[in-house]
């Protein structure tokens, strides 16, 4: 262990030009100093290695030195000197973590107000900050209010969140970020050379995976596998670290977008088996799809990527939506077992769920074909059996459309395998297809709920070859039973449905569940006679960006996986009665989520709005509070609003105090006010007003 600290010791940078990244920072820090305006409390926050203690060493030294030259400090008078041999007298370093702290803690107190001894500052260093006892920080407290001229205070934490807000208040805070790949490439590359280390630059790459931004550990790695070979390449990190190479990381992505479990599985065996460390691994997989990502959107490669142009053209067949599930899949499965190592089983129930996604895909895809049918047959039905659309429904009608076509185009790229529909999906790969049908059916079994219909068919028989050859797949057979079936609603419940009791949608008869069905469902509220008597719902922007400005992300990926997990078919949870009484729901994206709030994007205006006005219902949003476990104010956007309020919430963010997400029962209440005003005939209103009775009713 001591040989394995002695290069970063030897490294350790001395003044603040040595210091890879952190540019900004060292910036501020210098213009203080030359200044000499800084704070005598400072705090230095930020993950371990990230070179808080190098920052505070140098900064101690540089404002003790006798003859400073624009912050920079001499390196030759008495003083420097003393500093770089960790003896000067008036610079303490001490370690919150080794106890509790709260003797040194009063000595600190006892001997602030005497004066250096040798030089302008006593400096106090206090590593590992937030380790302190309540006691000790109270004892500190008061220091920290009014230090004296002569001392300076630097606190260094990898726990800012701990420390409390008396003391942060009282202090400058400065964050150290993770070290880039650039610098960290940059510092390591420089000391390998002054230490006659080859190293290869793939190498490089995968020291900076294994550090984590570290640049302790990145030095710590490099000297390991110095030692270890005369040339540093990845198999001889491989070898002494037990990782991953990159060609292997990017097979295992590249086979679980293409829904090869049985790969991803046997990967993981002979990875245990090997010791992989599979912290790294998980960075390494985010890092490098977000590379073939960023290749996706931009088109080309950036320098300093890992990947080559022919790995990055390799995912050129895969949906970038799979591509984002993995990665939030994998963050879940790393952030759920943050500050202790990953466990593998973790990280592979994480990829097979992203194969799962991509199987789902495949089925999705067939029934958007299933869709259009049915959004066909729903524009004729309305052209002769209902009274003509108003423009707004005629516009929802065609962007439903739309986006139906778009999916399908989206889809076809997604994955070749698609279906038994080449007129519609343009081409499909003849080989794939029989084995691509097998997997379909495999999963539609899973999709068909309630009794019936497709229980009592083999589907091996179903998806025959003559079926097939004669135009008709598993999925037209249901497509036909849904289409009877929602002609039969359109006509019946549905119309008449009664906006604020819920829909009620007979299931007595076999109904089949899949994503369209909810999403034409979703369709029918909007168009009830009922609701067309409302008017858009009013929410100030200002209320709504408050719970922007107090969003919190892990919040926001709970409500949004909460809201899904609704209308997941495939989930043994699946309440096909509640998915329905939440329909209105369905789709619905969450912008942002706070304690006591959340905003939900929805596609259009009409959906919305709908959305909202079914907020209003108790009934309704208690089922929501129920799934969400918690109750809070629902906001319902439109996707163009939210253009409107990210300005908003960027003007915002310079006052955020201005703004505050009101009571949640004080939302509903006037929530409840609005609509009822809203709903209220013109004359009704108009004589409330007049009398200013809120009690007074219309007799027709
Ligand atoms: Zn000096």
């Amino acid at each position: 262990m001591q040989k394995k600290n002695s290069l970063y010791r030897y490294y350790r940078p001395k003044t603040f030009n040595d210091v890879a990244g952190h540019t900004n920072l060292k910036k501020i820090l210098i213009e203080q100093i030359k200044n000499n305006k800084f704070s005598h409390a400072l705090i230095f926050s930020g993950q371990r290695g990230t070179g808080k203690t190098s920052v505070a060493k140098i900064f101690a030294k540089v404002i003790n030195c006798e003859n400073p030259k624009d912050a920079a400090s001499c390196e030759t008078c008495n003083s420097c000197i003393q500093a770089n041999n960790n003896s000067h007298p008036d610079i303490f370093e001490l370690d919150a973590a080794s106890n509790n702290g709260v003797d040194e803690m009063r000595n600190i107190r006892a001997n602030v107000s005497t004066l250096p001894i040798l030089s302008k500052y006593k400096v106090y260093i206090i590593d590992e900050f937030h380790m302190l006892t309540k006691s000790a920080y109270n004892s500190l407290l008061k220091t920290l209010e009014e230090p004296p001229q002569h001392v300076q205070f630097i606190l260094a934490t990898t726990e800012l969140h701990k420390i409390p807000l008396t003391i942060i208040s009282r202090c400058q805070n400065f964050n150290f970020a993770r070290i880039t790949k650039v610098d960290l490439k940059e510092q390591i590359s420089k000391i390998a050379k002054l230490e006659g280390i080859d190293v290869e630059e793939k190498a490089l790459d995968e020291i900076f995976y294994l550090s984590e931004g570290s640049l302790r550990d990145a030095i710590n790695a490099l000297e390991q596998a110095g030692s270890y070979a005369n040339k540093v390449t990845e198999s001889v990190l491989k070898d002494v670290f037990s990782i991953a190479t990159k060609e292997e990381k990017i097979a295992l992505i590249s086979k679980v977008l293409g829904g090869d479990a049985k790969y991803v599985i046997s990967f993981f065996e002979n990875s245990e088996q090997q010791g992989i460390d599979f912290q790294s691994l998980s960075l390494d997989i985010i890092n490098l799809i977000k590379e073939i990502v960023e290749f996706k959107m931009v088109g080309e490669l950036k320098k300093n990527y890992s990947i080559t142009l022919e790995e990055a053209n390799s995912f050129k067949k895969f949906d970038i939506s799979l591509l984002f599930d993995l990665s939030d899949e994998i963050a879940k499965a790393y952030e759920s077992t943050k500050g202790s190592s990953i466990d593998s089983q973790l990280l592979l129930i994480a990829l097979l769920k992203v194969i799962n996604v991509s199987k789902l895909i495949s089925v999705v895809n067939s029934e958007v074909v299933l869709s259009n049918k049915i959004t066909n047959k729903e524009v004729e039905m309305n052209k002769t059996e209902l009274p003509p659309f108003n423009k707004e429904e005629k516009r929802l009608v065609k962007t439903e459309f739309n986006k139906l076509e778009e999916s399908t185009k989206t889809i076809e790229i997604k994955e070749k395998i698609v279906d038994e529909k080449p007129s519609v999906l343009g081409e499909t790969d003849k080989k794939n297809e029989l084995k691509e049908k097998t997997k379909i059916t495999e999963n539609i079994g899973k999709y068909i709920l309630g009794e019936g219909i497709l229980d009592n068919i083999n589907p091996s028989i179903e998806i025959t070859d003559l079926n097939l050859d004669q135009g008709m797949s598993v999925e037209e057979l249901i497509a036909d039973k849904t289409i009877d079936k929602l002609l039969e609603e359109e006509t019946g419940v549905i119309n008449t449905m009664d906006l604020d009791t819920e829909l009620t949608i007979p299931i007595n008869e076999k109904v089949v569940y899949d994503l369209s069905y909810f999403e034409n469902l979703k369709h029918q509220g909007p168009l009830d006679k009922k609701y067309q008597d409302i008017d858009t719902i009013w929410i100030d922007d200002a209320e709504i960006v408050a719970t922007l400005l107090n969003a919190d992300k892990v919040k926001r990926l709970k409500f949004q996986t909460l809201i899904n997990q609704i209308f997941d078919i495939s989930s043994p949870q699946f309440d096909p009665t509640l998915a329905k009484k939440l329909v209105p729901l369905f789709g619905a994206k969450v912008l942002a989520g706070s304690d006591t709030s959340i905003v939900l994007i929805m596609d259009t205006p009409i959906l919305s709005n709908y959305l909202q006005y079914k907020i209003n219902n108790l009934d309704f949003r208690k089922h929501i509070f129920e799934k969400l476990d918690t109750e809070l104010i629902i906001y319902s956007v439109s996707k163009e609003r939210t253009k409107i309020l990210k300005e908003e919430y960027v003007l915002a963010a310079k006052h955020p105090e201005e703004y505050v997400i009101p009571n949640v029962d004080d939302f509903y209440e006037s929530l409840q006010e609005q609509i009822k005003d809203m709903s209220e005939p013109p004359l009704a209103k108009e004589s409330k007003d007049l009398f200013l009775d809120d009690d007074y009713t219309v007799i027709k």
